[in-house]
């Protein structure tokens, strides 16, 4: 028999140990106390009305200092047992810092199964309750010396219910409720120095997207706020003028989807995509009109919403992807930052993981990482914008230049041409044409093969830039002809000017490869244009007489026009 009462009385130590622990006493003896994670027991008040009394006769079951019950435990009851076997009475200090964000916080003490102290802060009426400090309720109790003190905490909150109760002595209460939230601070600064720059971008281009993002971020940034209870820690306010503004969580979206149709212009080349985020907009328009009236019935589907509204970001990124469109990619990387870390936010607020500290601070890491990438989006439109501009300069140039000599066209001179023309009236400055054309040019592509005819074009080009000023328009107005305007010159330079240019081609060489060297001639006519009678049309048609008489008269040469005559005109 002995066997079997040996095993049966460890059986037993092992049930009452483990008794003792499931009954979460905690003892504290004369050591420094700063408790932020031991075992508490909770209950649910599923019909929000019992009293103290009828409160501690329920069933509570077990949980941790810190945590997270989700959207069903709107009021539920803490407790803790705490033993002091130290040899005098312990002055110590309960802190709720999650308490800004409930309806009202119920403090019960007790000792040898008597109510010895009570306390109730009313967070509609919170800020100047003494146990109120930036949205920690306070409460100050003592466990005299080998006495045992049962403290019962009733948290009602609007709708998640995730609570902390942390127990100091005086001295590291103090330092508790100083310790700074440098972190939070970050986030807030990021958000609000983005919120500042693009509002001055809106200013400065008007691009509505800047502006959805601006009030995009400020949502985030009341969102965040609530979280993290800065409004009360900041301006000392709690309760249903804090809560309304919960709403963000619904203006947040609500902006995203505006940016969206706006940076991707879904309304112009998008229809399908569009109509699905109108849709969505309008769903979540409802809400919160909604929401105005009754905030906590409308954030009651904003899980539901949320994920539908995930669902359809995430479809329209990817169908505008398929589409190959430029910034969406950058989109959804930094959606699926805000989803993710979102997502685990919501699994801690819902009470399905332990609380740490990516899960508390979800919210906020989702929310800057994603309006880091959306920034980046918005800096790389202005890249996108820039190249489209260059690329239309680009084609104003080539519709300008003829590509084989790279000089002006046709076209350019006589829309250019009509400017100087007016120009030089205006400033009644002279003004000259300059006809060209290559001498027996066709026996040229005939004997050596047209691409030597393309280099002989191409180098008379060079010649002609060479000769010319920068302020002249040298352009090839046909397959062998140039024209050149010159500001400023009047005959007698336009002539000298011609004349050196035909020099410089007789001189030439035109490489036509195997060792094979051809020489040209060109033919000029100079005219220059009366700006008081005639277009400049006008003259380079006389300076095309010029030319012709040059090549009656022997080619390789330069004629001049007479001054124009009774103003003839085109
Ligand atoms: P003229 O001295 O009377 O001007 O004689 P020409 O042979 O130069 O005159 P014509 O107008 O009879 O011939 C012009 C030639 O220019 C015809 C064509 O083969 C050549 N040509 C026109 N455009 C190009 C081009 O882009 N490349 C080459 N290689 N040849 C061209
Ligand atoms: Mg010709
Ligand atoms: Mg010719």
């Amino acid at each position: 028999m002995a066997p079997y009462r040996t095993i049966l009385s460890f059986l037993l130590l092992f049930i009452l140990s483990f008794a003792a622990q499931a009954s979460s006493i905690l003892t504290i003896g004369q050591e420094a106390i700063r408790l932020t994670d031991f075992r508490v027991e909770y209950f649910t008040d599923d019909s929000q009305s019992l009293s103290y009394e009828e409160v501690r006769k329920q069933t509570f079951q077990e949980t941790t200092s810190s945590t997270s019950l989700g959207a069903k435990a709107a009021v539920t009851w803490f407790r803790f047992t705490l033993r002091n076997s130290s040899l005098k009475a312990r002055a110590l200090l309960l802190h709720l810092p999650s308490a800004y964000h409930a309806r009202s916080v119920d403090i019960f003490q007790e000792r040898s199964q008597n109510l010895i102290d009570q306390a109730s802060v009313d967070l509609n009426d919170a800020s100047d309750h003494l146990l109120m400090y930036q949205g920690t309720v306070v409460y100050p109790f003592t466990v005299p010396l080998g006495e045992t003190v049962v403290v019962y905490v009733r948290s009602h909150v609007y709708s998640h219910q995730w609570f902390s109760l942390e127990i100091y002595d005086n001295a590291r209460s103090r330092q508790a409720l100083v310790g700074g939230h440098l972190d939070i601070a970050l986030l807030v600064g990021i958000l609000l120095a983005m919120v500042l720059y693009n509002a001055l971008l809106y200013f400065a281009t008007s691009k509505s997207e800047n502006i959805f993002y601006s009030l995009y971020l400020i949502s985030g940034l009341a969102w965040i706020a609530l979280s993290y209870g800065l409004l009360g820690k900041a301006f000392n306010i709690y309760g249903d003028a804090v809560f309304v503004l919960n709403l963000a969580l619904i203006t947040m979206p609500i902006f995203l989807l505006l940016f969206m149709m706006s940076i991707f212009e879904t309304e112009e080349f998008y229809p399908t995509e569009h109509r699905v985020l109108q849709g969505m907009l309008a769903l979540l328009a409802i809400t919160l009109v909604y929401g105005l009236f009754d905030a906590v019935g409308a954030l009651k589907p904003a899980a539901s919403l949320a994920v539908l509204l995930m669902v359809v970001t995430f479809s329209v990124g990817i169908s505008l992807l398929r589409k190959g469109h430029p910034l969406v990619k950058y989109f959804l990387v930094g959606h699926t930052f805000f989803v993710v870390f979102n997502g685990i936010a919501v699994l801690y607020y819902k009470g399905l993981v332990a609380p740490n500290y990516i899960n508390g601070h979800g919210v906020g890491i989702g929310i800057v990482l994603e309006a880091l990438t959306l920034a980046f989006i918005i800096s790389y439109r202005i890249k996108v914008l820039e190249n489209i501009r260059s690329k239309q300069n680009e084609f104003k140039q080539q519709a300008a230049t003829d590509p084989l000599t790279q000089l002006y066209n046709r076209r350019q001179i006589v829309s250019e041409g009509e400017y100087i023309g007016e120009k030089a009236r205006a400033a009644g400055e002279p003004l000259s044409v300059i006809a060209l054309d290559i001498d027996h040019f066709k026996a040229v592509n005939d004997e050596h093969g047209h691409h030597v005819g393309d280099s002989a074009l191409v180098d008379i080009a060079g010649i002609l830039r060479q000769y010319s000023r920068d302020t002249d328009l040298v352009a090839r107005v046909g397959g062998e002809e140039f024209v050149i305007l010159l500001p400023g010159a009047d005959h007698a330079e336009a002539r000298s000017c011609a004349e050196l240019i035909r020099r410089g081609v007789e001189r030439h060489v035109v490489d036509a490869g195997d060792g094979l060297d051809v020489r040209i001639t060109v033919s000029i006519g100079v005219a220059e244009v009366d700006t008081a009678m005639e277009s400049v049309e006008s003259a380079v048609n006389r300076a095309d007489k010029a030319l012709y008489e040059a090549k009656a008269l022997g080619r390789n040469r330069v004629c001049c026009s007479e001054a124009v005559a009774g103003g003839a005109s085109f």
